[in-house]
């Protein structure tokens, strides 16, 4: 197998395109990906203050490397769920990499801790109000990160999801005819309103595989456990699917996606993710500020649940 490029030994073949490539070149086509997907969706432009939102696992460590390595300002924020054995190796690969490569080139992470600022783990605040802990965790996440981007005065919010996991999350809208969430699924979610900071995903053209490809490459150590919490999740099935569907049938999972993205394009040329009543609905939090539609933010009203809820 030679690279399609330079025809020198390749290390990895890209069934989707029908190549092959070398070490410098699959990292070259790797950052080309990137930087179309912030071109095209209009992302953000060398001057703008990037947050990601890292994990410790190879997507979102692989977007801070490849935001770093092509000279974007690019600091880190990471949410410690307290969840025993998995946050703590997470939390250490997050460290570890800012220390031995992102420090150097001046970036910053940010933690915030779930058992100091919500007063538990993740689990025991889900057991506490008795809903899902993934739902519990989507809640936490959605709001810290905000907060932090709006606070810190982040330009845009980056996360790193990539095209598996955004064909598998259209996937289960289509299935579940989930109508509202289809119209707000895209790599670029923008600003619409004061206290909303931007989000984007700029890893949306590269498969997991190739992601975990690029971390490999670039000797970035992540934690290769999923969360435990994933165990049995839909999602999971859904890219089991279409794991399947790409194998009998490579180019899928793009296929699938970016012409869902064309046909989003034409029908919302102004790329508008809230509908008017949304928009003219948003109000500061009466807790904590951050905006709204309805009378108080899920965040506080879920706070305000497991404090009633909490032993005295
Ligand atoms: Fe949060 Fe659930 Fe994802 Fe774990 S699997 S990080 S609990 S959303
Ligand atoms: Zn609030």
């Amino acid at each position: 197998m030679k690279c399609a490029k330079c025809k020198t030994k390749a290390v990895i073949g890209l069934p989707r395109h029908n190549a092959a490539f070398c070490k410098p070149c699959f990292i070259g086509y790797a950052h080309e990906q990137v930087a179309r997907a912030i071109k095209h969706e209009r992302m953000f432009g060398p001057d703008d203050r990037i947050l990601v939102a890292v994990s410790g696992g190879k997507d979102s460590l692989a977007l801070w490397h490849m935001l770093l390595a092509m000279g974007y300002r690019a600091d880190a924020l990471y949410v410690d769920l307290g969840i025993p054995g998995y946050s703590t190796r997470s939390r250490e690969k997050v460290e570890g990499y800012h220390q031995t490569h992102a420090a150097s080139l001046g970036a910053k992470l940010l933690i915030h801790q779930t058992q100091e600022e919500e007063g538990a783990g993740i689990r025991e605040l889900s057991q506490l109000i008795n809903r899902p802990t993934c739902s519990t965790c989507g809640t936490i996440k959605r709001y810290q990160f905000n907060r932090a981007a709006v606070e810190h005065d982040y330009d845009v919010m980056a996360t790193g999801h990539n095209l598996d996991d955004e064909a598998a999350r259209l996937l289960g809208n289509v299935l579940h005819w989930q109508e509202e969430y289809l119209d707000k699924q895209g790599p670029t979610l923008p600003a619409s309103v004061e206290g909303f900071a931007k989000k984007v995903k700029p890893l949306y053209r590269l498969t997991e595989r190739e992601v975990a490809a690029y971390a490999l490459l670039n000797g970035i150590d992540y934690v290769v456990e999923e969360c435990p919490m994933a165990k049995g999740s839909k999602m999971l099935l859904y890219k089991e699917v279409l794991n399947r569907l790409e194998t009998e049938s490579p180019g899928t999972k793009q296929s699938f996606y970016w012409k869902f993205l064309e046909r989003q394009a034409k029908l919302q040329p102004s790329g508008l993710f809230m509908t008017e009543k949304d928009q003219a609905t948003l109000h500061p939090c009466p807790t904590c500020g951050q905006p709204t539609t309805a009378e108080t933010c899920s965040y506080c009203k879920m706070m305000a649940r497991a404090k009633a809820a909490a032993p005295r």
